[in-house]
């Protein structure tokens, strides 16, 4: 589950912004997650509060939002919005796909209160 290396890079993120913008309190953080990063939302919610237990960031809401990634049929050259549940392409049923976009996962907001 490497969902909690993320999530233990993700604080030492947090943490080195929160320090340079000189932020009292963090109420809120936004991760945007790729939907063929290959990272479970879920899990990332999971492995949060587990990194952040007992830590100065334990109530700090956290909200993770997907993002529909896009691949190409590499056959029909096809282009449709993918996961990693639904790696066919829907056209001709094929297999081999290029990701296009949605591989990211990207800290998109920390808001003070
Ligand atoms: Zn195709």
């Amino acid at each position: 589950m490497h969902e909690l290396g993320i999530c233990d890079a993700l604080l030492k993120m947090v943490r080195g912004i929160a320090k340079d913008e000189e932020l009292e309190e963090i109420s809120r953080i936004t991760v945007e997650v790729g939907s063929l990063s290959g990272v479970v939302p879920a899990y990332m919610s999971d492995c949060w509060i587990a990194v952040t237990d007992g830590t100065e960031l334990q109530d700090v809401e956290f909200v993770v939002e997907e993002l529909k990634g896009t691949a190409r049929c590499m056959d029909c050259g096809e282009e449709f919005e993918a996961d990693f549940e639904h790696l066919r392409c829907p056209k001709c049923r094929g297999d081999k796909l290029i990701p296009l976009t949605g591989r990211d996962l990207t800290l998109k907001e920390i808001l003070a209160p």
